[in-house]
């Protein structure tokens, strides 16, 4: 993301106590759904929890071993997908990134308010899923996401 000149108060990423604790949740969360949260998936999640905005995958592999050495590309795209399926990262189509989860909860339909300016992402309450969900139903249609994206500028950018 581009940096921008307006003042946003410092960093939004999660670090020591917080960072454990979010980790420790999704651990938690993918044991509870029966999947197995690998060192690859977990390293992801940690990175885009750290980043506290979104983040390109390319990004994600430059810095992913944990000894600064980039990984393969699969390993990164197969994480990501994995955390996007549980609903602890969500993928931002018009950014081509993905951005952790602010949620927390099984997958779910998700909106997201993106500042043109400094790439800030916030990720709020769709407005009634239930309706595309049912409009899906009657066209006979399954549904695997539901990401809403409103772009504009953030209070800090404004
Ligand atoms: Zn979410
Ligand atoms: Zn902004
Ligand atoms: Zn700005």
């Amino acid at each position: 993301m581009a940096e921008c000149e307006h003042d946003h108060g410092g960093p939004n990423g999660l670090s020591g106590h917080g960072l454990h604790h979010a980790l420790v949740e999704a651990d938690a969360r993918c044991e509870r759904a029966g999947e197995r949260m690998t060192q690859p998936r977990r390293r992801a999640l940690e990175l885009l929890l750290e980043a506290g905005k979104p983040m390109k995958a390319y990004d994600l592999i430059a810095t992913f071993g944990e000894d600064g050495r980039p990984a393969k590309p699969p390993t990164v795209y197969r994480a990501l997908e994995f955390l996007s399926k549980q609903g602890l990262a969500h993928r931002i189509e018009s950014l081509n990134a993905y951005v952790a989860c602010e949620m927390g909860d099984r997958n779910h339909a998700a909106a997201f308010l993106i500042c043109d300016c400094c790439g800030a992402t916030e990720e709020v309450e769709p407005f009634a899923p239930e309706r595309i969900q049912a409009a899906a139903d009657k066209a006979g249609y399954t549904v695997t996401a539901v990401t809403v994206e409103a772009h504009g500028l953030c209070g800090n950018c404004a």
